[in-house]
């Protein structure tokens, strides 16, 4: 077992992995901007480095300062959690070169997934069912009119290296697709310093269905089942829920074997997430995430496993502690991104909480390093903390949520607390009846 860990991240994320090593009997060293000298992940850690000053180039992605501050406390891992470097596979493969063990899976596992194409490739041999699309990169208008054509109108032109919804364009007909192409060609190169796009069917109302899997260096895979995120908001997910209430146990099963073959296959090594599009009974791949979401926590209270804990273990070389049989699930559990925003306009509302009380009883966690006289500084993600909710079903789950969400109080800031509050009393929402665009039609509605 590991004797200290680095925690590469701050907030919410670099507590919860704090946590879980403490369980472990791990020491932490947490890692920090000026600007969170106070922060809690700071002050609960067992050291603390200060790595630059507040812009992340300067100090969460500074990869030289990070691998000093390892290697001065003697570090003997580094958790990168989400975001930041977390799907780096450089400094993946940095790390390694310094003797300390990356918590994650292998630096080429990462690198492959972070390329739209090659991914799509890798999974697609691998047997993961893909969105009709181009056979590899576009490069002219001449073959985008040729490909478009076999995959048939609509069509989305995407980046290769693309993340965050940024260089995708849509072309309904032959007409948009010169212009489509041109702007995310640019935006492509001007966002990630590579303008290779590919074509795909554009799916017009489907949920985004992802499915969580742990496997460790001894050949073990298992599927967690799945997570329902299509409630987003500018392609962010605003609300999750585990399981989804639109699959079928018998579904459940076939894409959970599906995914968890081709990740045998693929020789994976830890935690991953299959991001698909659900539409008529059918799964379309879009990307896999190399790393911990934000939204794990839902599967961890499904199926009373600790992904983190599970993480860590298996970058040490042990076995996974369960294997696919052990896995049942039970309840249902919802999270909700309580963000430091206005809950109608959504602009950032950064400052000092005055006054904060998080909910309680039983069923709720509440994943937040934000405490009574903390200030948000204004330059990083505005989510503060996740509202995870565990009922006995999803009717008990939503009551559940309800009342916990009527506990939460923040004095000084506007958070999105309120937004929830009207969500989950929505009849579509209770019935489950949303897809992936659901959540901007309900709030222009409201807002009209
Ligand atoms: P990024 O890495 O930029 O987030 P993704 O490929 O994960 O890109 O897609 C982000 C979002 O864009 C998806 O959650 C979905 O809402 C939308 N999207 C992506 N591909 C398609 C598609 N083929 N059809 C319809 N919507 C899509």
């Amino acid at each position: 077992m590991f004797n200290k860990v680095l925690i590469a991240n701050r907030g919410e994320i670099a507590l919860r992995i704090h946590r879980a090593c403490k369980e472990m009997g791990i020491a932490t060293v947490a890692v920090h901007s000026t600007a969170d000298a106070n922060a809690m992940h700071v002050r609960l850690a067992d050291e603390s480095v200060c790595v630059g000053p507040p812009a992340p180039k300067d100090s969460y992605l500074n990869i030289p300062a990070i691998i000093s501050a390892a290697e001065i406390t003697g570090a003997d891992a580094i958790h990168p959690g989400y975001g930041f470097l977390s799907e780096n596979a450089r400094f993946a493969e940095i790390v390694g070169a310094h003797n300390i063990t990356f918590i994650g899976p292998e630096p080429e596992h990462i690198r492959v997934m972070g390329d739209k194409i090659a991914a799509k490739d890798a999974v697609g041999r691998a047997g993961i069912p893909l969105v009709p699309g181009s056979d590899g990169a576009v490069i002219s208008l001449e073959q985008a009119r040729a490909e478009a054509d076999k995959i048939g109108y609509p069509v989305l032109v995407k980046a290769a290296a693309g993340g965050g919804g940024r260089g995708m364009k849509l072309a309904r007909t032959a007409d948009d697709l010169a212009e489509a192409l041109a702007t995310a060609k640019a935006e492509s190169g001007s966002s990630f310093g590579d303008d290779t796009v590919y074509l795909e069917k554009y799916l017009e109302l489907p949920r985004h269905i992802e499915i969580q899997i742990i496997a460790d260096s001894h050949g073990n895979v298992v599927q967690l089942g799945e997570r329902d995120c299509s409630l987003q908001r500018r392609n962010q997910k605003v609300l999750e829920e585990a399981l989804s209430p639109a699959l079928t146990d018998q579904q459940r099963v076939q894409i959970g074997e599906t995914v968890r073959k081709a990740i045998e296959k693929l020789g994976y090594l830890g935690a991953g997430t299959i991001e698909f599009l659900y539409e008529n009974g059918e799964f379309y791949f879009i990307e896999m995430n190399t790393r911990l979401q934000v939204e794990h926590p839902i599967t961890e209270q499904v199926t009373r496993t600790d992904l983190v804990r599970e993480q860590i273990s298996v970058a040490t070389g042990a076995k996974l502690s369960f294997r696919q049989k052990d896995i049942n699930f039970k309840g249902h559990a919802i999270e909700c991104r309580v963000n430091a925003e206005d809950p109608r306009t959504f602009r950032p509302s950064p400052g000092e909480i005055t006054h904060f009380h998080a909910a309680g009883g039983p069923g709720v966690r509440f994943d937040s390093a934000v405490y009574s006289g903390y200030t948000i500084p204004p330059y990083y993600d505005s989510m503060i903390g996740k509202l995870i909710v565990y009922g006995d079903d999803r009717a008990h789950c939503i009551a559940r949520l309800r009342r916990a969400l009527s506990e939460m109080v923040f004095v000084g800031i506007d958070t999105t607390v309120p937004l929830f509050v009207d969500l989950i009393d929505d009849p579509n929402f209770q019935k489950g009846d949303y897809h992936i665009h659901w959540l901007e039609e309900w709030l222009a509605e409201k807002s009209g």
